[in-house]
């Protein structure tokens, strides 16, 4: 892959694949990418090539339509390509089947979806933990389950989605451990009923559940998950309205897996990469780069859009994705302003109409700074290199101010995960000795993106062919 076009999409999830259609509609060659081997994003993902799946299933279905649209444009498609550099001009760097490749373009747009957030407790890095939307993933992409009993905690409309997938492939749910109460989700109930198909499946999924005896404990947390070299036991423990534990762990259950999410956060490495301005939006998942109301940034040319740009979900990415892609043929000169505002009006109206479910069940998925302060002193924050709440309390003591000295100091975000699993707790622990969030801001964007090998970037070499300089006469 190398070369130019008009139009670069990184991600082609919901938002990016909409947009990139929209604007090859308006006749800009568009290059769409995604380290995916095929289009749908998180949330529509296709299986793996040669496994079968239930075609009926909605997200199956969404997710084809939107393949058959994207295979009958002219929408130059190059999944299977990780982008790990993005330069002004822009030219994006991935690395795909057959190495590095290139493109260029004058305009750019991030649709690079949201990663999971984890708030740590002890044993969360055991093998059998896993996240609950890294079990999506399994279940969609891989139709594989992730235990044989297995334990589905955290919070979020994400619970019901995974239990209900794991029951309807068999497996064995040994509870549901909800962060919410019933209350809080009845208070979340009209908001929801704004989008009666969805709230439909929720309802079906929690049928399906009780059908099965699926126990639900509501306002408990995980207070550990022990095992000998992996999972074998979840201890559990009530929480308050703020997800802090408020007694001593009273309920152990026998599981080998744990699937665990505390909600998502944006993938702003790209907006963040070029020092676009930024806001602390908690709703929406933290820091989300500022937009205009059609995607654009404060960077020329740089677009953002769907969860990576704030959290909102699949439906309202898609609007936006269209939305953004408009603005990209306006940019290049192939859309006159009025035909651009008429045909972005009536989107903007529909992406309004789903505010109300999308702030409910972002919602239900924010942060809790009161369960990240509850995290004892000798649990891991960042996994990748070993750093404990101790030790980023002992560098505040010892100075850190913001969450790139905090780096620093400790070397946490310096894994290969580059922050994205450990950044937004740890920031939090920061900011609340500090003061807050915004005082603490967020680890610069540096590439590479994603972890990428030197040896994919640069080919093999023998040490003998490296001409060595002769040395200079004294
Ligand atoms: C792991 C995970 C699972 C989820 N599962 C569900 C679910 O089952 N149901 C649900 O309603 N919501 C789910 N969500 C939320 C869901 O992702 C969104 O609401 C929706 O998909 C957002 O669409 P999007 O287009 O903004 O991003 P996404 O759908 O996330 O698409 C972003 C795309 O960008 C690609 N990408 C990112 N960075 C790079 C890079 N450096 N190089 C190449 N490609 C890149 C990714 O591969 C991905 O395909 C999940 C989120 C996550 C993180």
């Amino acid at each position: 892959m190398s070369g130019e076009c008009d139009l670069i999409v990184i991600g082609a999830g919901p938002a990016g694949a909409n947009a990139a259609l929209v604007a090859r509609q308006h006749g800009l060659r568009v290059v769409l990418i995604d380290e995916q081997p095929d289009a749908g994003g998180q949330v529509w993902r296709a299986p793996w090539p040669g496994l079968a799946r239930d075609a009926n299933a909605p997200e199956a279905r969404d997710g084809d339509a939107l393949r058959a649209r994207l295979g009958a444009s002219a929408v130059d498609c190059r999944f299977g390509r990780r982008v790990w550099s993005v330069t002004s001009g822009y030219r994006v760097d991935a690395l795909g089947p057959d190495g590095n490749e290139a493109v260029c373009a004058p305009l750019l747009i991030a649709a690079t979806g949201a990663h999971e957030r984890v708030v740590p407790f002890p044993g969360w890095t055991l093998p059998g933990v896993i996240g609950l939307a890294a079990a999506t993933v399994l279940l969609k992409s891989h139709l594989v389950l992730p235990g044989e009993r297995v334990v589905v905690a955290g919070c979020g409309p994400l619970l019901a989605a995974v239990a209900a997938g794991i029951v309807k492939a068999g497996g064995e749910v040994v509870a549901i451990v909800d962060l919410a109460g019933p209350a809080e989700w009845l208070k979340a109930f009209p908001a929801m009923a704004s989008r009666p198909r969805l709230l439909a499946r929720g309802m079906g999924w929690a049928l399906k559940l009780a059908s099965k005896r699926v126990p639900v404990h509501f306002r408990y947390g995980i207070a550990a998950a022990e095992g000998e070299g992996q999972l074998e036991r979840v201890r559990l423990v009530p929480v308050d309205e703020h997800g802090a534990p408020c007694a001593e762990p009273t309920l152990t259950l026998t599981s080998d897996a744990l699937c665990i999410g505390h909600g998502l956060v944006p993938g702003a490495e790209i907006t963040r990469l070029f020092r676009a301005r930024h806001l602390y939006q908690p709703l929406r998942g933290g820091w989300v780069p500022e937009l205009d109301g059609f995607g654009r940034t404060s960077v020329p040319g740089l677009l953002a859009i769907g969860d990576g740009a704030g959290l909102k979900g699949a439906a309202p990415a898609e609007i936006g994705g269209r939305i953004a892609g408009l603005a990209a043929a306006h940019d290049a000169g192939r859309l006159a302003r009025d035909a651009f505002e008429q045909a972005a009006a009536p989107l903007l109206k529909q992406r309004e109409n789903l505010a109300a479910f999308a702030d409910a069940s972002a919602g239900m998925m924010a942060l809790r700074p009161a369960q990240v302060a509850a995290i004892s002193p000798e649990t891991i924050i960042c996994r990748c290199e070993d750093v404990p709440r101790a030790e980023i309390d002992a560098a505040f003591a010892a100075g850190a101010r913001d969450v790139n000295q905090l780096k620093h100091f400790t070397r946490c975000g310096m894994g290969p995960c580059q922050g994205r699993m450990c950044g937004d707790v740890a920031a939090q622990l920061l900011a609340a000795q500090v003061g807050s969030r915004e005082a603490v801001g967020y680890w610069t964007g540096r590439p590479p993106l994603r972890p990428v090998g030197f040896e994919a970037l640069i080919g093999s070499f023998s040490y003998d062919d490296i001409p060595i300089p002769k040395p200079a006469p004294l």
